[in-house]
């Protein structure tokens, strides 16, 4: 049956307070965030797996940042976001490599991270390089007993399942932001599931609108006043067999985050009871 997680970022501070304001919210499923490389630290390992054990939590998925910079648009998002461009390609891969290895301390099986504006032609002189890239990140992964998810959105579900295909590794996963898929204007996410469906290996509670302009993202909304149909959406993960997570992300910050994130959490209930 699934169940329903929230982000939480990897702080520098103990990991323990953060883990109290979930499970007191009545999560106790988390995907980690981590950008900050410096943080991934044995030490910092111990810790969070004795939170987990006092805590009763679990860490599903390690959503692993890289380095460089990062706009969330259509135009500058082409040339800085994941191992798209070859500038930070290199650097991107030895950080999505270390987060794995973190992860294997942790005993966490799943990696998650945007790849960037995956070429939708695959004559694109970029796409090689990608594929190339990916593939030796999963076999790193490979290595370690875990699973490269790719977080939707960037490209076209189908661009996805292509380069699943090239790189013909047996660790490829997706992470499904539906609300992503809307955001970029790249596909509804009920639907995608007829191309990726049996790949999902996570996903992430979130919704928002499509975009109005061709340059900016759409605008991310509470759950509920969005795109996303999250009945037809779970009802489909359902038909796949998905019993994983279905883990809260509200890009906000502050007391409306948290309302937010408990009116999902009533709303995805509400969903997954009637399943
Ligand atoms: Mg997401």
């Amino acid at each position: 049956m699934m169940n329903i997680g929230v982000c939480v970022s990897l702080p520098k501070t103990p990991i323990a307070s953060s883990f109290e304001n979930i499970t007191k919210m009545g999560f106790h499923h988390c995907q980690l965030m981590s950008w900050d490389r410096s943080l991934r630290t044995p030490e910092k390992a111990e810790e969070i797996k004795a939170a987990c054990l006092a805590q009763d939590v679990t860490v599903t998925a390690l959503w692993c940042g890289w380095s460089g910079p990062a706009a969330w648009n259509f135009y500058e998002g082409q040339e800085t976001l994941g191992l798209v461009p070859p500038a930070y390609r290199f650097e991107r891969m030895q950080d999505l490599m270390n987060g794995a290895d973190f992860a294997k301390e942790l005993g966490v099986t799943d990696i998650v991270s945007h790849m960037g504006f995956i070429p939708e032609n695959p004559h694109d002189p970029l796409y090689p390089g990608v594929v190339a890239a990916v593939r030796a990140v999963a076999a790193h992964l490979q290595q370690n007993g875990q699973y490269l998810l790719f977080e939707t959105g960037q490209e076209t579900p189908v661009t996805l399942l292509r380069l699943f295909e090239d790189v013909a590794m047996p660790n490829l996963g997706v992470n499904l932001d539906p609300a992503n898929l809307i955001l970029y204007g790249k596909g509804n996410p009920v639907d995608a599931l007829d191309v990726f469906g049996k790949y999902v290996r996570g996903v992430h509670g979130k919704d928002g609108n499509y975009p109005t302009n061709g340059r900016e993202l759409g605008a991310e909304t509470p759950m509920g006043q969005g795109k996303v149909d999250f009945p037809a959406l779970l009802k489909k993960l359902a038909a796949l067999g998905y019993d994983g997570s279905i883990t809260i992300e509200r890009e906000i910050e502050g007391d409306q985050q948290a309302a937010d994130i408990l009116t999902a959490r009533e709303l995805l209930l509400s969903i997954i009871n009637k399943l």
